[in-house]
C-alpha cells in the first residue's frame, strides 16, 4: 500500500532510481524518487515524509552513505 508509486520508468529497484531528501529541520536522509525529485516542490519521500531539499543520490553520501538515513526509506529503498 505505497502512495507515490507511480513510477513509470523501471522500478527495479535500481541505485540511481532515487534522490536524497532531507527534511527542512533535521538530518535526517530520506529517499525521494527520482521522478518527483526532477518535478517542483513539494517533494515527498518514499516513507511518505515530506523533505525541504533534495540534494545527491540516495545511494550516496548525502542518502545511505549520510550519518542518519530514514529507517524507513533505508527498507523501501535499500539503494
Ligand atoms: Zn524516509
Amino acid at each position: 500500500m505505497t502512495s507515490g508509486d507511480h513510477g513509470t520508468s523501471g522500478d527495479h529497484g535500481t541505485g540511481g532510481s532515487h534522490a536524497a531528501g532531507r527534511e527542512q529541520d533535521g538530518e535526517r536522509a530520506h529517499a525521494v524518487p527520482r521522478d518527483a525529485a526532477d518535478g517542483p516542490p513539494p517533494w515527498v519521500a518514499a516513507c511518505g515524509t515530506p523533505v525541504a531539499v533534495v540534494q545527491g543520490s540516495w545511494s550516496g553520501r548525502r542518502g545511505l552513505g549520510s550519518s542518519s538515513p530514514c529507517a524507513e526509506c533505508r527498507r523501501l529503498v535499500p539503494g
